[in-house]
């Protein structure tokens, strides 16, 4: 579920002293920020006794992603960082029901926008903390919950840190806010209102021309590239590249346009090395 771009508070000067107090450790260090791709992962709703199980949950998450295409292509010219966000309370707002609040470090809660499944959270808060670390180029915002849902924000992901489809369900939310790419699944008996989508995965051109180079070869998630209606949650007038992708159902890999899209927005960070090795590219 993909959550638009919104006018941003900025953080309280208290919110930033508490961030600039948190601890960064290296999940993994590949090299220097600035020629590397920067994934920080942040938690949510862990109090300070907690920290041990943030980082078993980070670390599967990222175990996760980095075995999974386009991610594990560039898996060892990734830098992976943990910022430690200690809360007050156990726990994230509305779970297990609506109405249960918590006092945590990036107000993260369900029933967002009154939708059960989806996992928000305090955008400014959570840059903050990200700011922490050496470089920033994804966020994955990690909630002290086994309750399913996530969002994926233009500039960060949501998940559910103990849920058993957490690991996917971050690969698809980073699929939006890495990738820039629309949800393909919709809502039964809507139609698309508006006009060209910006999204490269969604068209309202039932020819499919968005993508003409692909059309018809064979994707990962089966079938060929075409022009399948229903995508950006409406069921009418917008198109989408293949009948079943990682973001349109979770336990499929992404089509070649999603796959397109993660590759260039992951490789364009890393420089100085081929993609798949840790040497130094000659010169
Ligand atoms: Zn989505």
């Amino acid at each position: 579920m993909k959550i638009p771009r919104q006018a941003e508070a900025a953080p309280s000067r208290a919110d930033e002293q508490a961030a600039a107090a948190a601890d960064v450790i290296p999940i993994q260090n590949s090299g220097p920020s600035d020629s590397r791709f920067d994934m920080v992962i942040l938690g949510d709703g862990y109090t300070a006794s907690e920290m041990g199980l943030l980082r078993q949950q980070a670390q599967s998450k990222w175990d996760e992603l980095s075995t999974t295409a386009p991610w594990d292509k560039y898996r060892q010219n990734i830098n992976v960082w943990l910022v430690n966000v200690v809360s007050n309370q156990s726990g994230v707002d509305n779970d297990p029901t609506e109405g249960v609040s918590r006092d945590t470090a990036l107000d993260m809660g369900f029933f967002c926008g009154g939708l059960e499944r989806l996992l928000c959270l305090s955008e400014p808060k959570a840059q903050a903390y990200a700011a922490q670390a050496p470089g920033v180029d994804a966020i994955v915002a990690v909630g002290h919950t086994s309750k399913y849902g996530g969002a994926g924000y233009p500039s960060l992901a949501t998940v559910s840190g103990g849920n058993e489809h957490s690991g996917r369900i971050a690969i698809h939310e980073l699929g939006h806010s890495v990738g820039g790419l629309a949800d393909e699944y919709f809502t039964p008996d809507t139609t698309y209102p508006g006009g060209e989508p910006g999204e490269p995965n969604v068209t309202t051109d039932p020819s499919g021309s968005k993508w003409a180079s692909y059309l018809g070869q064979s994707t990962p998630d089966g079938g060929t590239i075409g022009a399948y209606e229903g995508g950006s949650q409406y069921e009418r007038g917008i198109y989408r590249p293949s009948q079943d992708s990682l973001m349109r159902s979770l336990d499929k890999p992404f089509n070649l346009i999603g796959l397109a899209a993660m590759d260039q927005a992951i490789g364009s960070k890393i420089s100085g090395v081929a993609p798949g090795t840790s040497e130094q590219a000659p010169r």
